[in-house]
């Protein structure tokens, strides 16, 4: 049997039609199969290589770390500089009052340890989130998604969860002195690129603030520069009493981070209980990557670029069969007819070295997320298959 086949065989696959492409090399933006063919990259891993597949400062990071070492002893026990320096370089970029992380393996990690979080610190046990929302897979993250039919699957789920409408006005009147926490995107994205209207943004943060109800933000996928600020929130004009992030935040390694200040994440250590515990998370090899990471996301000023890209996209990205773009820096979603058209052109995208996909809650959308070092040539390039592809697809 060949690796494919393999694969097919003895790994668990998560869709009945997986991609199942062997790479065997990637850098910057680009990827490269079994046979040598070249795959520009238009989803970056899901948000994930903010800086480019393999950046020489991260590999660099991560060798240096794994030689001196890699796992001591559960999270939180020793002293170990790169999760001391990580935090501390977070911290410095974030407002005062989001001055305490806890790494964890993953987003979904993240977002379970916030709620957790939320649940000591208010004394309260309701959550409420947003329709079309995707905050992870895990059973607690799982019980926040917006999405009836995924959550249905696996119930029963996590009691006293409500769910809200993205955008509306009168659904933040469900938000009451039971609620623990809010969680929201920033910008929903696994629901097709939902930007939140600025004014609504507000009013959830002050009806958070007059209830007592701590505003979790997730960032996992909008942050890091994505959005074209290094945290999203900077546009909404709130800060968030809880932010999590992942995806991008280890350089390409497995991370994610819950972030509050010292004074709400305390009640998790505080506790006769067991607060949250982890044993690979932060994990100093990561740490060291995501640093490295973060570093050169700020060092090759890539924020500044991001929405002047976004505008190249927006103007090369001109097709009758194209309904609407939605966009926030360079998370775009690229809506069409129907999932067959947007299945049709990825296929004709990937066959023509072009990399994208579609959306969890918004399969008729194409995902355009590279990393923040694509150029203006390649961005070019990229729109020009897109086009080509919905040319031959709808012709
Ligand atoms: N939140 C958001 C907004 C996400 O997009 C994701 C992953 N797609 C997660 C949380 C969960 O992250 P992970 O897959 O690392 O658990």
């Amino acid at each position: 049997m060949n690796n494919r086949q393999l694969f097919l065989q003895h790994v668990a696959q998560t869709s009945d039609a997986p991609l199942a492409l062997e790479i065997v090399k990637a850098e910057g933006m680009y990827m490269w199969d079994a046979d040598g063919k070249q795959y520009m990259d238009l989803i970056a891993g899901i948000s994930v290589c903010n800086v480019g597949h393999c950046h020489p400062k991260v590999v660099k990071a991560i060798q240096d770390q794994a030689q001196q070492y890699m796992h001591l002893l559960v999270y939180g026990e020793f002293v170990q500089s790169p999760q001391v320096s990580f935090a501390k370089l977070l911290t410095d970029h974030l407002p005062n009052q989001l001055n305490c992380v806890y790494f964890t393996n993953s987003g979904a990690e993240a977002v379970e340890g916030a709620m957790k979080l939320a649940k000591r610190f208010t004394g309260r046990t309701n959550i409420a989130a947003f329709n079309r929302s995707y905050h992870g897979s895990t059973q607690g993250a799982l019980s926040i998604l917006g999405d009836e039919y995924w959550r249905n699957a696996f119930r029963p789920l996590l009691p006293g969860i409500q769910h809200l409408e993205y955008n509306n006005f009168e659904s933040l009147e469900q938000i009451t002195s039971q609620t623990a926490a809010v969680i929201a995107e920033s910008v929903q994205a696994e629901g097709g690129v939902n930007p939140p209207n600025l004014e609504w943004m507000k009013a959830l943060r002050e009806k958070c603030t007059a209830t007592g109800t701590l505003l979790i933000l997730d960032e996992v996928q909008c942050g890091l520069g994505r959005n074209g600020t290094l945290w999203a929130f900077e546009q909404l004009g709130i800060v968030p009493d809880i932010l999590i992030l992942g995806k991008a935040l280890g350089g390409g390694m497995p991370l994610g981070a819950f972030i509050a200040s010292k004074e709400i994440m305390w009640t998790l250590t505080n506790t006769p209980v067991l607060g949250h515990i982890t044993t690979f998370g932060g994990h100093p090899v990561n740490c060291a990557a995501g640093r490295a990471g973060f570093q050169a996301l700020l060092e090759e000023e890539l924020i500044p670029q991001v929405k002047a890209k976004e505008q190249i996209f927006l103007q090369h990205l001109k097709h009758p069969a194209i309904k609407a773009v939605r966009s926030v820096g360079l998370m775009m979603a690229v809506e069409l007819e129907s999932f067959e058209v947007n299945k049709k052109t990825i296929d004709y995208c990937i066959a023509h070295g072009v990399l994208t996909d579609w959306f969890l809650f918004a399969a008729e959308c194409m995902r355009i997320a590279p990393p923040l070092v694509i150029t203006e040539e390649e961005i070019i390039a990229a729109c020009k298959i897109i086009c080509e592809g919905l040319d031959v697809v709808t012709k």
